[in-house]
């Protein structure tokens, strides 16, 4: 498959998990791909080597989301050295999922920072410098449709991050291009799996009638599909990827 040849596609968080599997199958399809990080450099090296092995064409960029100045140096170098992006892939997240009650000034403050204002950070600057007819796909969670508690904050960040794609859509769409976000259900990371006894898993996975979780390869191939040519008239989506969970 190679229907992103000639695409740029920067995708946040792209050192684990989900991004490092969109990461994979974009640059599989052709895509150039720019592999953004935190903190975890080694992971991210890792992810662009695989791409490389495989024949694609990546870089890993350092830049913490929720800081305004290291995302403009984020698209600075992306654009230096592939001259362009078409395609944002807002997939960097955090998940602290404590009762409301136990949920401290930091949690909010650090779910809200990386989630939102991250997210608010990367379409600023795709506002003027994505490419024309670009696409952008941001990341929110299948749990917005249930009430789970410990979820409050988690789903009070990516109810905004969808609110933001719909807004978004109208501000960019006389460029061509279209906004959109995805919603997994749980997926087998370290996000979700971190702490969470089986009994747990197994219950969450009990809630889609194939009875499992997710994988990051099924997310990452309707992400492929996003950011392709073929998926251009969805616009201002929020689309589900849960397994029928909700
Ligand atoms: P992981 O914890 O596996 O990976 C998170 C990634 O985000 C890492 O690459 C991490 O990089 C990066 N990241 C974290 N903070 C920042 C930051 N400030 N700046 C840049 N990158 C950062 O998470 P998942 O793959 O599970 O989640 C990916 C997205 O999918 C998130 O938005 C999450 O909310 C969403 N999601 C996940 C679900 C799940 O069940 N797993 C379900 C629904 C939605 P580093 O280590 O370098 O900091």
């Amino acid at each position: 498959m190679d229907n992103l040849s000639n695409k740029v596609i920067l995708v946040t968080g792209a050192s684990k998990g989900i991004g490092a599997e969109v990461a994979k199958k974009l640059a599989e399809a052709k895509a150039s791909v720019i592999v953004n990080y935190a903190g975890s450099k080694a992971e991210a090296d890792s992810v662009v080597e695989t791409i490389k092995n495989n024949g694609g064409n990546a870089i890993a960029i350092q830049a913490d989301v929720s800081k305004a100045g290291e995302v403009k140096s984020l698209f600075d170098q992306a654009i230096a050295h592939y001259g362009k992006i078409d395609v944002l892939v807002n997939n960097a997240g955090i998940m602290i999922t404590k009762l409301i009650k136990d949920t401290t000034d930091d949690d909010f403050t650090r779910q809200f920072d990386i989630n939102v204002r991250g997210v608010f950070n990367t379409l600023r600057e795709a506002a003027t410098r994505l490419a024309d007819n670009g696409s952008v796909i941001n990341l929110s969670t299948s749990v917005n449709r249930l009430m789970l508690p410990t979820y409050g904050t988690y789903v009070a960040t990516k109810s905004a991050v969808e609110q933001l794609t719909r807004v978004f859509s109208k501000e960019v769409g006389n460029r061509g291009i279209n906004v959109n976000s995805v919603s997994p259900g749980p997926t087998n990371t370290a996000l979700f799996t971190t702490g969470k006894p089986q009994e747990v898993i197994d219950r969450l996975a009990s809630l889609s009638p194939f009875n499992r979780i997710g994988e990051p390869n099924d997310i990452a191939g309707v992400i492929v599909f996003l950011a392709s040519d073929d998926a251009k008239w969805i616009n201002a989506q929020n689309i589900g990827v849960n397994g029928g969970m909700a």
